[in-house]
């Protein structure tokens, strides 16, 4: 790609994100994060030039790419018009249907009652404009994904990867970290793209693994109860709940999980945090 070229489409399309790859080497260490793809489904996000995807397409079993710009999606599909393991959706991530892309088939064999298709693989060097949204739609279909390996700005991948009590740790770690565990694999100086971003960029690697089971809270109102935790930053986690809880309730469940009216939702692993929410619900903690 020429330096003039992207600098052009970055100046039509700000919004959309484009920062392209101009890192091989980068683009293979993503591509490698993924582990052994020759048998799995992948779903890659943006592919914008193809930096990411012409690797991918010589490597994965089926490989998805959903690109927003026709333009660029267009000129994907021409591209990859002769290799049938590759198909090129124009389309926003944001609205896809996640569910018909991969869910059973309706009508087909692969409905029948032991059907578990082989979960896909992500990866993306995301549109940084939206990456907590994507990631958030990412999460909630976890179901389809076992692993996901994505370019974020470094501030996200920190937040992201941070543990309990450090400054990073907020409502995005902690809904992060109920789904999977978290490495922040490498990072790239804003020259590694074309045009460079105003910031530096991390890969971080999500491995599914929902700890909504062993942690013992349903899913929907485990989150809602995680928004409302750190719903003012500043505030105190008592602050926070009190708004939506009876007080003498809220003191009596705090008690009994151990969990002090002072401290903030910043300062709570995702242990204590269930065991609050379980005092809370039905009494048992
Ligand atoms: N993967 C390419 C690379 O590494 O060079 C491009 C990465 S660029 C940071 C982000 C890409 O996401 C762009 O190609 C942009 O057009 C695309 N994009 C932006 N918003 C999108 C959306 N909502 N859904 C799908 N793709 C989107």
């Amino acid at each position: 790609m020429t330096k003039g070229a992207s600098v052009q489409t970055s100046s039509r399309k700000p919004k959309l994100g484009q920062h392209f790859l101009a890192s091989e080497a980068a683009a293979l260490r993503i591509v490698e994060a993924l582990g052994d793809i020759s048998e799995a489904t992948v779903l890659e996000i943006g592919p914008g030039r193809g930096a990411i995807t012409d690797l991918l397409a010589g490597k994965a079993r089926r490989l998805i790419a959903v690109e927003l710009d026709r333009v660029l999606s267009a000129q994907l599909r021409m591209k990859f018009s002769m290799q049938p393991n590759v198909e090129i959706i124009e389309g926003d991530i944001l609205t896809i249907e996640l569910d018909t892309v991969f869910g059973a088939k309706p009508g087909s064999l692969r409905t029948g009652l032991n059907f578990a298709p082989e979960p896909a693989r992500v990866v993306g060097n995301l549109p940084y404009y939206i990456t907590s949204d994507i990631l958030l739609r990412l999460l909630e279909y976890h179901r389809y994904f076992s692993t996901i390996v994505i370019m974020v700005q470094k501030e996200v991948a920190d937040r992201l990867a941070a543990s309990a009590g450090s400054r990073d740790y907020g409502l995005l770690s902690a809904t992060a970290q109920l789904y999977g565990r978290i490495e922040q694999l490498f990072t790239l100086p804003p020259a590694a793209f074309a045009p460079p971003p105003k910031v530096h960029s991390s890969v971080v690697r999500i491995t599914i693994r929902p700890r909504l089971e062993s942690l013992r809270v349903p899913e929907a109102a485990f989150i809602q109860f995680l928004k409302l935790c750190f719903g003012q930053k500043r505030k105190t986690l008592w602050n926070n709940l009190k708004t939506a809880y009876d007080e003498d309730a809220l003191r009596a469940a705090m008690a009994k999980s151990g969990v002090k009216p002072a401290i903030r939702a910043e300062a709570l692993p995702l242990e204590r945090t269930a065991a609050l929410f379980r005092a809370l619900g039905d009494g048992s903690s």
